[in-house]
């Protein structure tokens, strides 16, 4: 895979030496047990796939080059680049400016920016409108456009759904750039709707097969699908592209539930009316999943995810690591206030809170980490120099890198 030109601050010497030595013991990436730091009455499992992916570092490449490029110049970015308060604090600090926030606000008029200034797309992408928006300003963005290839992807794949004249139904969640981005360009070409998990599409089902009145359907999924759409005509022909980032294991139940209700109705000539196509997650999200999986499968007291509170295959993996034992979603280090106290995320109630006792205080203890697609390694890094600081383990850490 193509190296990027990362700045140093975001990297990290002790993941880099772990992840270089499984690569090398494992290439082709077939081993997904997590890396075990042994520390005496402390353990420490890292999972085997976490950190920086390629749509990432593609997109953070692309915003500091066009920092270097246009010195004495204003350099804005769309929205947020990534889904991580460092790496987009780092941007600012080094003088980029947000036009909108990552709810699509914004944050500046439209007509403050003249043609001389330089616009960068984040890796989510961006709508048809707010394309034709930067067109009308002059700006010019095609240098600069972060977008990951992942994303660009399912746009390519709901083309050629609606090639075929079926509906594109989305799994994903409607207010992520990523999600808003793939309904404008899935829309230009067929009728669209975005369902956000099972619950919704057991909703939609029930229009699928004529079962509601069409009149609910506007009520039930109000901001959800495309202009001019006919619940009684468009849902003859469906098929299901997702967000990249969305929990793998639930995109399959709703690609079966469909598969197999359509099934029941039209027999073996079901996939007239459902495409069967495979999900549109890529492959950094697997990745990580499988690797938490794998992580899960080993004894663990207490589990720490590292990522941005906003980001969504963040939270998919502390969603899995709560199934497993104690799970704390912290945004960086100093979430780690002491030996007791720590500030974490509640994905179920989407706030921040405090809790105390956080750590077991039996011994041995085994820890696991991870971290989401966007989080840099270097904060990972200072999460274990925090957890060391406070646990005071047998052996010592660095001992035990340098043995790896
Ligand atoms: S998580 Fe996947 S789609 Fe998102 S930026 Fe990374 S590689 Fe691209």
């Amino acid at each position: 895979m193509r190296q990027f030109d990362i700045p140093l601050r975001f990297q990290s010497p002790w993941i880099t030496k772990i992840k270089q030595k499984r690569k090398l013991q494992d290439p082709k990436k077939k081993d997904f047990a997590p890396t075990l730091l042994d520390l005496g009455d402390v353990s420490i499992a890292l999972a085997r796939h976490f950190g920086f992916c390629y749509g990432v570092e593609n997109a953070i490449e692309i915003a500091y080059t066009a920092l270097k490029e246009n010195p004495g110049k204003r350099v804005f970015l769309l929205s947020q680049l990534i889904h991580n308060p460092l790496v987009n604090a780092d941007l600012q600090e080094n003088g980029i400016s947000f036009v909108q926030d990552t709810e699509g606000n914004l944050l500046m008029n439209w007509e403050d920016l003249s043609c001389e200034d330089i616009l960068v797309i984040p890796a989510f992408g961006t709508t048809l409108e707010t394309e034709e928006k930067i067109k009308t300003l002059g700006l010019k963005t095609k240098v600069y456009d972060s977008t990951c290839p992942f994303v660009e992807k399912v746009w390519k794949k709901s083309e050629k759904l609606a090639e075929q004249n079926y509906t594109v139904i989305i799994h994903g969640k409607a207010n992520h750039e990523e999600t808003k981005a793939t309904f404008s360009h899935t829309q230009a070409y067929t009728k669209t709707l975005i369902i956000k998990d099972m619950q919704e599409a057991k909703q939609l089902l029930a229009y699928v097969l004529h079962e509601k009145p069409a009149e609910l359907f506007f009520e039930e999924f109000a901001g959800k699908y495309s202009q001019g759409f006919d619940p009684a005509i468009d849902l003859g022909k469906i098929g299901v592209v997702n967000q990249t980032t969305m929990l793998a294991e639930e995109t399959q139940a709703i690609a079966d539930f469909f598969k197999q209700s359509l099934l029941e109705k039209h027999g073996q000539n079901y996939l007239q009316y459902f495409a069967d196509t495979r999900d549109t997650l890529c492959y950094a999200t697997n990745d990580n999943q499988t690797a938490t999986y794998a992580l899960l499968e080993t004894d663990l007291d207490v589990i720490f995810v590292v990522g941005g509170y906003n980001s969504s295959n963040t939270s998919h993996l502390v969603e899995l690591c709560e199934k497993k034992c104690p799970s704390y979603f912290i945004e960086n280090a100093s979430c780690l206030q002491s030996l007791q106290s720590i500030a974490h995320y509640d994905i179920h109630h989407k706030i921040t809170k405090n809790s105390i006792d956080y750590l077991p205080t039996h011994r041995p203890l085994r820890i696991a980490v991870t971290a989401g697609a966007s989080c840099p390694d270097a904060e990972v890094e200072r999460v274990l120099r925090t957890l060391v600081d406070f646990l005071k383990p047998s052996i010592d850490i660095s001992n035990c890198l340098e043995k790896l």
